[in-house]
C-alpha cells in the first residue's frame, strides 16, 4: 500500500509544496503565496489548507500520509523551534507543533539549506550516500551537513552555515552577517562578481569582461572557458578559496561527498574541477578520496528534503 509525504519549502514570496510517494517519487508540485503580513501568522494555516485540499483532490486517505516536512528560511533548532525568520515576520516558536496541530500530521522542520542538502542526498547529486556536505552558491552561500542520514541543526540552528566561515583576516568590507572575510564574500555569485570588479578596477589587464556592462558569475565562468586570462584567474581563486574551506570542513565531518548547488553551480565541470584541485592541495591525507558532485534537483531540493525528513525521522 502506497504511503505519501508532503515536502514544503517556505520562501519569502512563495511556499513550494510537493507530494511524494515514500519511495521518493514526486507526484505533483505547486506554489502558494507567502503571506508575510501580520507577523506571518497565516503562513502555516495556508499551508495546512493547501495540503489538505490537494490530499482530498487526489483521493488519498488521511491515514496514508506519513507527514509534512518543511524547510524554513532561518535558524531552526532540532526540536522544531524557529529562532526568528526575519523574511517571514516570525518570532520564536515551535513550527513543528503548530503545523502538527493544524493538520494532525507528523511535522518536521529544518533550515531550508539543511533541507536542500537532505533532498540532494535522497534523490539528487548525493544519492546513494548517507554522509554529505552540500554547499549552495547563490546570492549568498548556504550549506547543509548530513551525517548518517541526519541533518546537523546545531544548538542554535546554525549547523551547516558554511558561508560564514572566515577565510580572510584582511577583508575590510562587511558580509551581510556583520562579520568580515566570510566565505560567502568570495564564493557566492555576488562574491565572484565583487572580486571581478575589484580586479578590473585595480589592474590594466585586458579582458573581455571590460566590455560587459553588468558582469554576472555566468559571464566570468564563460569567459574563463573561452580562455580569458583575467576571468580564468578569478575562477582559479574562487576554486582555491572554496576548495580550501571544504578541506577544513572535511577535517571536521569527513563526508563521503560534497554536493555543490546554487546558481553558480550551473558553471558545471570547471567549477567542480578547480574546487577539487585545491581541495586536494589542502585536504588532510585521510580525506583525499572525498567525492564531488553537482546538485541535480535545482529549486526542488527543498521540497525533496522536506519529504525525506519525514521518511528518515
Ligand atoms: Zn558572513
Amino acid at each position: 500500500m502506497a504511503k505519501y509525504v508532503f515536502g514544503v519549502d517556505i520562501g519569502g514570496t512563495t511556499v513550494k509544496i510537493g507530494i511524494f510517494t515514500d519511495d521518493g517519487k514526486l507526484l505533483d508540485k505547486w506554489e502558494i503565496p507567502t503571506r508575510t503580513d501580520e507577523g506571518g501568522k497565516y503562513i502555516l494555516s495556508d499551508i495546512a489548507e493547501s495540503v489538505e485540499d490537494r490530499r482530498v483532490e487526489m483521493g488519498i486517505d488521511k491515514k496514508d500520509v506519513l507527514g509534512v516536512g518543511m524547510g524554513v528560511p532561518g535558524p531552526v533548532r532540532a526540536d522544531g523551534t524557529v529562532l526568528r525568520c526575519v523574511n517571514l515576520g516570525w518570532g520564536i516558536f515551535n513550527v513543528e507543533e503548530e503545523l502538527s496541530k493544524l493538520t494532525g500530521y507528523v511535522v518536521k522542520a529544518g533550515n531550508d539549506a539543511n533541507m536542500a542538502a537532505l533532498g540532494e542526498m535522497w534523490q539528487g547529486g548525493g544519492k546513494g550516500h548517507r554522509n554529505i556536505v552540500m554547499v549552495t552558491l547563490g546570492t549568498g552561500v548556504g550549506g547543509g551537513i548530513i551525517i548518517n542520514g541526519k541533518m546537523i541543526s546545531g544548538v542554535n540552528g546554525a549547523g551547516g552555515e558554511i558561508g560564514h566561515i572566515c577565510v580572510n583576516d584582511s577583508e575590510t568590507e562587511k558580509c551581510g552577517c556583520g562579520n568580515t572575510g566570510c566565505l560567502e564574500q568570495y564564493t557566492s555569485a555576488t562574491g565572484i562578481v565583487r572580486s571581478a570588479n575589484i580586479l578590473l578596477n585595480t589592474t590594466d589587464k585586458p579582458s573581455k569582461l571590460r566590455t560587459v556592462q553588468y558582469i554576472s558569475a555566468k559571464e566570468i565562468f564563460d569567459a574563463a572557458k573561452d580562455g580569458d586570462e583575467l576571468a580564468a584567474s578569478l575562477v582559479e581563486n574562487h576554486g582555491k578559496v572554496l576548495g580550501k574551506a571544504l578541506a577544513q570542513i572535511a577535517c571536521v565531518v569527513d563526508p563521503e561527498i560534497f554536493v555543490i548547488g546554487g546558481g553558480v553551480s550551473r558553471a558545471g565541470d570547471i567549477l567542480v574541477d578547480t574546487t577539487k584541485k585545491y581541495f586536494l592541495e589542502y585536504a588532510f591525507h585521510a580525506c583525499r578520496t572525498t567525492q564531488f558532485a553537482l546538485a541535480t534537483l535545482g529549486n526542488d531540493a527543498g521540497i525533496y528534503g522536506g519529504a525525506c525528513s519525514i521518511i528518515t525521522k
